[in-house]
């Protein structure tokens, strides 16, 4: 099926389309800079970028793409979890464009979809259709869960999510903090690269025996935050210069290191053997090398989208509806509402 997906949950006005699980477009506009000053995502600004938005970026697709309207067989639409304001822009288009083209229209789960994106072909940026059951990371800016993926068309079982900050957003604030700019994890990332990873001992949240036994798949980042913040304060108050690169990337291997540690026990207590890591903190570089060393010895195959796939998109939510297709699930009412707090266990609305 030719499906063309919007996405417009956070920050980034998506708009893709897919043949079956060949990526046609993917064109994606973002109001990152606009949000820059504020050091996180303004929902009023990202309202109003997306409205802005809308219309341009979904020509660019069809463009790129070489079709029109008239030959999509579905429009699929994030309809949450997300910011409520966003996530009305993109449903309200949805709706318009569907009842314009006469075409059945799919309110699905933005979580879900960045599971569904790897499912792409090769050729695509992703490893093609899921054969068996999978644990998925997803860690972004508002998210930081661990799933278990039955069936990327209808099923999602949540283990654990973060209990306070999310991976990314951990991240954005150490950023603040070393004055780097936002969004942190790209200089982070780079600035990790000099630095040594135990250079300095940050505390790994949630990973205590009595912590485990409550929160065995759950994650906590604030008191990391907090401690990097006192480590910093502190060598400032010495009057000693910060070691920045130590600084980030001792942070990194906290971050790096929980994250990994509890995919890889979800996956040997599923009896699992495909981890897929997505969102914008899968394009971190110590985060999938240090996957791929602790799953290789269990023979567990670490999947993760191209960079540009794991941060938001449309292509993933067109993803998704090609599955949804495909696996033959009703569409949904035209009425379709928006949730900003959706369940993974919702895939479709
Ligand atoms: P949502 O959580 O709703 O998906 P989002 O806009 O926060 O929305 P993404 O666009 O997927 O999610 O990801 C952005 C986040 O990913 C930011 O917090 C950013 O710092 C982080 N990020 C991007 N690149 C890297 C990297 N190389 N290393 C670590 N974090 C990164
Ligand atoms: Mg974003
Ligand atoms: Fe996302």
């Amino acid at each position: 099926p030719l499906i063309l997906g919007i996405e417009t949950s956070c920050d980034e006005t998506g708009i893709g389309i897919v043949r079956g699980n060949v990526l046609l477009a993917d064109a994606v506009a973002s109001s990152v800079d606009a949000h820059a000053r504020y050091g996180g995502v303004v929902p009023e600004v990202a309202s109003r970028a997306h409205l802005e938005a809308m219309v341009p970026t979904m020509s660019r697709a069809l463009d790129t793409a070489g079709v029109t309207l008239a030959d999509i067989d579905a429009i699929a639409v994030t309809a949450g979890p997300g910011l409520a304001g966003a996530l009305l822009v993109g449903v309200a288009a949805a709706k318009g464009y569907a009842l314009a083209a006469e075409k059945p229209i799919y309110g699905v789960n933005h979580l879900a979809a960045h599971v569904a994106v790897d499912t792409l072909a090769a050729e695509s940026g992703g490893h093609g259709l899921l054969t068996e059951p999978a644990i998925a990371l997803l860690v972004s800016g508002g998210h930081s869960s661990l799933l278990y993926v039955d069936d990327v068309a209808g099923s999602y079982e949540p283990l654990g999510a973060t209990i306070d900050d999310a991976a990314g957003e951990a991240y954005d604030k150490v950023a603040r903090l070393l004055d780097m700019p936002f969004p942190g994890g790209p200089p982070i990332d780079r600035a990790a690269q000099g630095g040594s990873g135990d250079a300095i001992a940050f505390p790994r949240g949630l990973t205590s025996p009595k912590d485990l036994a409550a929160h065995r798949f759950d994650f906590s980042f604030s008191g990391l935050k907090t401690a990097v913040a006192r480590w910093v304060e502190a060598r400032e108050r010495s009057g000693d210069p910060v070691p920045v690169a130590d600084v980030a990337a001792s942070f990194q291997e906290a971050v790096c290191d929980v994250l990994t540690r509890k995919a890889v026990d979800a996956c040997r207590t599923r009896g699992v053997r495909t981890l897929i890591i997505g969102g914008g903190v899968a394009a971190n570089s110590r985060l999938r090398a240090l996957a791929v060393e602790r799953c290789a010895p269990h023979g567990i195959e670490v999947r993760v989208p191209r960079p540009g796939l794991c941060t938001d998109n449309g292509a993933m939510v067109a993803a998704l509806g090609a599955r949804l297709v495909v696996a033959g699930v009703a569409p949904s009412a035209l009425t379709l509402p928006t949730d900003s707090a959706l369940p993974v266990t919702t895939v479709t609305v």
